[in-house]
């Protein structure tokens, strides 16, 4: 399978230099070259699979060129062995809860698929590598967490000062060795154009191996699929899903919709945001205008430029007719957010986080069909936002352990400002 550069279908990669390289150099976003239809066979019988099986029969196609089989199989073993369990909030909703990893986020499948990807490529070709990953909050943490202590690669984190909650901060700057934080006095758009910035400095990447791990790198984003399979491996066969994604960068909501084209039926998908409306607007209207972010409760969807919506333009042949029949776009407010977390706990015990709670949210404003269940992916775990919690619910909320050992530990970043020199000198020194 080779990957081409959704500005150009003529730059064609092997998957090892589309991870390798991260961003095609022409500033578009790689794409496979042909999405792979599964066999009925397995499609028909998801259930008789575990995770990492499912994980093999969906990545092998993408990866078989350049990871041997058992290699992979150990990589999706090692990346999947956590549980992701879907749980009935409501008579027809259920939450599939894709927090149970190390960093209690989504982003620790794709973060962890990643980094034993390089890590491979790296040790293989004997080269050293620069991850480096602007963040919102989680996914610095998940990427960090992934690469500690993988071999030949160097991770930068870039976050906003000021805009990720306490604990996430603490989860990005504790973990040391290869993992370096910096603390940038800006934005999240701020930390992403500089790090598109970098990938584009051809000087820089003459002087260093650079890479990516935001949802933009494809192995990070293409394991994403699989557990899309896994949900509906849960689900009582014959019931239509309706698939609910809170977004910002729209990494998990692309690669459902990539399930969907590889065979997976899935009958509608809800493109659930904050006030950060552009694809919702974009659904309505046609017309994507990125604007800049809105600081929100669900802060790790508070993106005004979301980076992945080439690909869902390319997933549907750029045909709006087309994307607009398969998914709805939702939006909702901080005061929504804080009112439907207070009624779920009280009326179900259910405790849902600020992201999560925007795609439960979209399922309770969707006419459901004859048949149709809704699931909304449960992208973090509501500690990780143990003051907006606690604020909402006005009690405190326990932390489970793995959280509480990280608030404990000391701080360690690097200040920068918004300027792409400093940036570039830091990295170089
Ligand atoms: C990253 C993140 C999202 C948004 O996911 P995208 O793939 O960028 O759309 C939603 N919720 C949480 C908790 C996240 O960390």
């Amino acid at each position: 399978m080779k990957f081409y550069s959704t500005n150009n279908k003529d730059y064609r990669v092997s998957f090892r230099d589309a991870v390798v390289e991260g961003l095609p150099s022409d500033n578009g976003l790689f794409f496979p070259e042909s999405i792979p239809g599964l066999s009925s066979e397995f499609l028909n019988n998801l259930k008789s699979y575990s995770l990492p099986e499912i994980g093999r029969e969906v990545m092998s196609p993408y990866t078989e060129e350049d990871i041997p089989s058992d290699i992979l199989m150990s990589i999706l073993e090692e990346t999947l062995n956590f549980e992701i369990p879907l749980v009935p909030v409501d008579a027809n909703i259920m939450a599939l809860e894709l927090f149970h990893g190390p960093t209690m986020a989504f982003k620790d499948v794709g973060a962890r698929f990643l980094a034993r990807c390089l890590g491979y490529f790296a040790v293989a070709a004997d080269q050293k590598v620069t991850v480096l990953v602007a963040t919102s909050g989680d996914t610095g943490s998940a990427v960090g967490h992934g690469f500690l202590n993988v071999p030949n690669v160097d991770v930068v984190i870039l976050y906003p000062s000021g805009k990720v909650s306490p604990l996430q901060e603490k989860q990005l700057t504790t973990l040391g060795n290869n993992i370096t934080a910096l603390e940038i006095a800006g934005n999240f758009d701020d930390c992403q154009a500089m790090v598109k910035k970098a990938f584009l400095d051809n000087g820089l990447r003459r002087k260093m191996h650079l890479t990516s791990a935001n949802s933009i790198n494809v192995a990070r984003w293409l394991p994403q699929s699989v557990y899309y399979f896994w949900a509906a491996a849960q689900v009582q066969e014959g019931k239509k899903l309706i698939i609910s994604v809170p977004s910002g960068n729209y990494g998990n909501l692309t690669a459902g919709l990539l399930a969907k084209k590889m065979g997976l039926p899935i009958e509608h998908f809800i493109a659930a945001s904050n006030a950060n409306r552009i694809i919702p607007d974009y659904l309505q209207t046609g017309n994507f205008k990125p604007a800049p972010s809105i600081a929100t409760l669900s802060n790790a969807m508070d993106v005004g430029n979301p980076s992945n919506f080439p690909r869902l333009l390319e997933v549907y042949n750029k045909e709006f007719k087309n994307i607009k029949s398969q998914i709805s776009g939702a939006s909702f407010s901080d005061e929504d957010i804080s009112n439907i977390i207070r009624d779920v706990y009280q009326s179900s015990g259910y405790l849902l986080d600020p992201h999560g709670a925007i795609g439960y949210l979209a399922l309770l404003n969707f006419e459901f069909g004859y048949n149709e269940v809704g699931i909304f992916l449960e992208t973090a775990h509501p500690g990780k936002f143990d003051e907006v919690m606690n604020h909402i619910l006005d009690f405190q909320i326990s932390l489970p352990e793995r959280l509480n050992e990280r608030i404990n530990m000391k701080k360690q970043a690097i200040q920068l400002p918004v300027e792409y020199a400093a940036f570039h000198d830091w990295l170089i020194k």
